[in-house]
């Protein structure tokens, strides 16, 4: 069926002029209402107004434009079955819709808009055109995406139709869009409180997700798994990270949770650092005068576990680094960019996946955390940088910790945040020494981080996620060797676990804030 009318009405009017000139260059009647109409005459584009088909005048300052039976009967019309109605209705059949919607999630979003005008980007007509275009895909083709636009020319050029195959695809992307667009819809209006403020988690929330590609499987090879990326995601963001990789390997399933857990606990600092990452967890991190000393520094702090480890890096990779990167086996590295040399470098090395995010997210970035239990989802904020928060404890023991003490202090409290619980990390000024992670008891955390560090304990400061619930895990620490502790507080033993830092002459810190990671 070729096309012989479409129907154009969109807000973002990108990429407009040329398909609609594309599209009446191969004869192709086009009908538009008031402003994309005025774009086309504009460009000298022949194009008749909706008005002008209808017959019927855009009212309520465009709030009734397309409502009208010879649009929505000429965009639902089966063909010959439909002939009758069609001329009663004095239609015709549209064979081609593009639309896309009034910016609703923008102004909802900027801070300056009213409700009003909020309300006012409820787009009506858009999306009844969209649906009726998406419901009938047996005959008519749905555009909502200028990305889509080119496809479509090249599905005319190729058969001078668009495919059923392509019809269908785009009806189901169309639902998706008119569906993340009342998600959008309700969600605003839903965490709209009487005073005008917004509440952070509205009443419905439905999340909006496209699938960006399958895996190969999931956690384990015999479970199936997909990656699916949120509309909007943000600059910076995981989902919006290009991949670099030579050999173009996607990530899989578990590289992609790694990656995720490398890149939050390195853009918690902010000089050049580096995060080795296995399993979710941080087996070395270092902060440095340059990239390449933070990557050896924080490889160093545990070699055996680094190999086949994922990196995180917070400047960009630069030739220097590296080389340093590909001395080992690692699985992925991840920074903001990659220098051309240093590409050249690290594409050499087969099955490597190098990962760029562009823009960089600080430790602050607001965006909620979501995690499904069965039949439910649980949404917190995320745990912001802990910048600071050794500085602002308050020293509990009778001995303060000197300056040098402070400062892996104020380093480990941070890597600390990014370790499973039961958390407890051992670090020489900015580099770790060892990590005890995701342990059911606090002394065996730290026993396990003693072990990891072995000699390199001794003078080493120790932060741990949450209060020691006994003087156990303090005295394990000082039989190690280590000299000052960082922790919230807050126990019911807490008299007992200052006094056994002190009859050990630790020194300890409180922070008051408590860091779990599960
Ligand atoms: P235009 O710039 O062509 O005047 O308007 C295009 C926009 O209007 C598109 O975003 C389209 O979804 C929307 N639209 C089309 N028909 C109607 C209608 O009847 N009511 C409302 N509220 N919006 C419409």
């Amino acid at each position: 069926m070729p096309v012989r009318t479409a129907l154009l009405s969109v807000s973002d009017k990108t990429g407009l002029v040329p398909f609609a000139r594309a599209l009446a260059d191969r004869g192709v009647t086009l009908l538009s209402s008031g402003g994309t109409a005025r774009s086309l005459a504009d460009a000298g584009i022949p194009v008749e107004t909706v008005e002008n088909y209808t017959g019927s005048p855009e009212v309520m300052d465009g709030r009734v434009k397309t409502l009208h039976p010879r649009v929505h009967g000429g965009i639902l019309s089966r063909g010959e079955r439909d002939r009758g109605d069609l001329e009663r209705l004095g239609a015709r059949e549209i064979d081609l819709v593009v639309v896309n919607l009034y910016p609703f999630e923008r102004v909802a979003q900027s801070s300056g808009s009213s409700h009003e005008e909020i309300v006012e980007n409820i787009d009506i007509g858009g999306p009844s055109m969209v649906r009726s275009a998406a419901k009938n895909h047996a005959r008519v083709t749905i555009v909502c995406d200028p990305q889509d636009y080119e496809r479509i020319l090249a599905e005319l050029a190729a058969h001078g139709d668009v495919s059923q195959a392509v019809r269908s695809e785009l009806a189901a992307k169309a639902f998706a869009h008119t569906a993340a667009y009342d998600a959008a819809i309700s969600g605003y209006l839903s965490s709209r409180q009487a005073d005008g403020s917004r509440e952070p988690f509205p009443r419905y929330l439905t999340l909006p997700y496209e699938r960006a590609y399958s895996l190969r499987y999931g956690e384990n090879p015999h479970q199936k798994g997909a990656f699916y990326v949120e509309r909007g995601a943000a600059a910076g963001s995981l989902a919006r990270a290009e991949s670099l990789g030579a050999g173009g390997k996607e990530l899989s399933f578990n590289n992609l949770v790694d990656v995720e857990a490398a890149l939050d606990a390195v853009r918690e600092f902010d000089a050049p650092a580096a995060v080795v990452v296995k399993h979710t967890n941080p087996c070395g991190v270092a902060e440095a005068d340059s990239l390449v000393a933070a990557y050896r520094e924080a490889r160093e702090a545990d070699a055996v576990s680094a190999f086949g480890g994922i990196v995180a890096l917070n400047r960009p990779v630069d030739a220097d680094t590296a080389a340093a990167l590909a001395e080992t086996f690692l699985e992925c590295i991840v920074a903001p960019s990659f220098e051309p040399r240093a590409l050249e470098v690290l594409r050499a090395k087969k099955n490597l996946r190098l990962l760029a995010t562009g823009a960089w997210l600080g430790a602050d970035h607001e965006a909620l955390q979501y995690k499904r239990v069965g039949g439910g989802l649980v949404v917190q904020s995320r745990d912001a940088s802990a910048k600071g928060e050794v500085e602002n404890g308050k020293v509990v023991s009778r001995r303060a910790p000197t300056a040098e003490e402070l400062r892996g202090l104020s380093f480990g409290w941070r890597v600390c945040k990014h370790v499973k619980s039961n958390a407890i990390v051992l670090t020489r000024g900015t580099r770790t020494v060892g990590v005890g992670a995701g342990q059911m008891s606090r002394v065996i955390s730290v026993q396990i981080a003693c072990e990891k560090a072995g000699d390199g304990a001794r003078g080493t400061v120790l932060s741990s996620d949450a209060f020691f619930p006994f003087p156990d895990g303090v005295e394990a620490a000082a039989k190690a060797g280590i000299t000052a502790i960082a922790q919230p507080g807050g126990s019911v033993k807490d008299p007992d676990v200052i006094a056994a830092a002190d009859a050990l002459g630790l020194a300890m810190v409180f922070t008051g804030v408590r860091h779990f990671r599960h």
